[in-house]
């Protein structure tokens, strides 16, 4: 038995009519394989459910978030399975508590560890086609669990992983992975395949078309995944090993990211130990400190820290700063206005001058920057929110990304 994993994204299966073509897109592929679906809710969906949340509470319980959040699957799933029975196949929906999908970890960032093959098994060889929902599981305490916003991603990934599917297609609203944000940028360019390395951090660094966590699972399990569209017949991008690869590019793509947030410590005394007495109460927290930058100090007695969080944990860091006794400093200054600009590309490891065209291509376009952060294939740049389109152009047309 051929087994395929179709994944459909919140656009994808955004209305009635869009939730008619997924099923015309489902029955092409029904005359070749056995096809697993997995859905995400509508789109709107999750985002309004969360809202009711936070008009109950703004520390509203995280368990009864997962139970909340999850139910939008359910509703995308049944009118898929719906629409394929009028069709005449044999369909059903399948809610991941009676599958069951298996997940460990924190409420509202699980992940999945282990799925029961044997009712969706035997639904295959009897010739149906499951449809499951997506972003969500059950824990050993046998409560419902959602595993981070766009995690359906990852359960097509574990699904094609537990069911050694040949292929795992995400059908999205773009034609596959680009080297930047085509809503954003018009000139940016399909890419054909790319490497697990280089997706993990473009979605990192804020490529929303993958959840980031989906990449790992897949790069670990050695999952090939298609990205493309359920609105065009075209290509999309295959992401693969990178021994797959032919490349000779410097740079693959350009990130940057939405909600981030500065923070700068002044005049923060300087003995050894101090860094380490401000970050281990934010690490046990689950606050993810990401760029940092500390002054040298002329003195030698005070410095400046400056370093970088998401924006929804700004509140929650400034009052752990507050309380923390073990520090002393003169004054806590934040900026929500920055964005982390990245640029992407395995090929930086073999070519020297990257980083210097980089930085020289944003002085020539007057955009200041504030903290730098590299790694083996990528540099990113923390710059004021109202440059990153400037930036992301200008770098685009500087390592010859375009479209033409
Ligand atoms: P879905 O609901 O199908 O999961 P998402 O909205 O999560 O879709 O992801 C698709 C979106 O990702 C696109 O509409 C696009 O705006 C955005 N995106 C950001 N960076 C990239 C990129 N490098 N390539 C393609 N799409 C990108
Ligand atoms: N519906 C969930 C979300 O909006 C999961 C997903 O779309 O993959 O985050
Ligand atoms: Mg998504």
């Amino acid at each position: 038995m051929k087994i395929i994993v179709l994944k459909f994204g919140g656009t994808s299966v955004g209305s009635t009519s869009r939730i008619k073509k997924v099923a015309k897109i489902i029955a092409k592929y029904k005359k070749k394989y056995s096809i697993i679906v997995l859905s995400s809710a509508m789109s709107g969906v999750t985002n309004n459910l969360i809202n009711l949340s936070k008009k109950i509470s703004k520390d509203f319980s995280d368990s009864e978030y997962d139970v909340l959040v999850s139910s939008g699957e359910q509703v995308s799933c049944a009118l898929i399975a719906g629409e394929l029975i009028n069709n005449g196949f044999n369909s059903r929906s399948w809610v991941s508590w009676q599958i069951p999908i298996i997940t460990e970890g924190k409420y509202k960032f699980s992940r999945i560890n282990k799925i029961n093959k044997s009712q969706i098994m035997s639904y295959l060889k009897k010739g149906g086609i499951p449809i499951v929902t997506g972003f969500q599981g059950i824990n050993n305490k046998n409560r419902i669990t959602t595993i981070g916003r766009g995690g359906t991603d990852a359960s097509a990934i574990m699904f094609a992983k537990f069911f050694n599917a040949e292929k795992c297609i995400i059908y999205t609203d773009v034609e596959g992975v680009y080297s930047t944000d085509p809503n954003k940028l018009k000139s940016a360019k399909k890419i054909k395949v790319i490497s697990y390395e280089e997706m993990l951090e473009m979605a990192s660094l804020g490529a929303k078309v993958m959840q980031p966590h989906s990449i790992q699972d897949a790069r670990l399990n050695r999952v090939d995944i298609e990205v493309r569209s359920s609105f065009t017949d075209n290509e999309g991008t295959l992401i693969t090993k990178r021994k797959n690869i032919v490349n000779n590019k410097i740079i693959t793509g350009i990130s940057n990211t939405t909600n981030d947030a500065k923070v700068t410590l002044l005049g923060v005394k300087d003995k050894p130990g101090i860094a380490a007495s401000i970050f281990k109460p934010l690490s046990d927290n689950s606050i993810n400190v990401d760029m940092v930058v500390q002054n040298i100090s002329a003195n030698g007695k005070e410095t400046d820290l400056t370093f970088t969080i998401k924006s929804d944990d700004l509140a929650k860091t400034k009052k752990i700063i507050f309380q923390n006794k073990k520090i002393n400093f003169r004054d806590l200054i934040f900026d929500k206005n920055v964005s982390k600009v990245s640029i992407i590309g395995v090929g930086m490891v073999t070519t020297p001058g990257v980083t210097y065209r980089m930085f020289q291509t944003l002085a020539k376009n007057k955009i200041n920057i504030q903290v730098i952060s590299t790694s083996e294939i990528k540099i990113s740049v923390l710059i004021d929110k109202k440059n990153v389109r400037k930036a992301i152009s200008s770098l685009h047309k500087e390592f010859k990304l375009n479209n033409s």
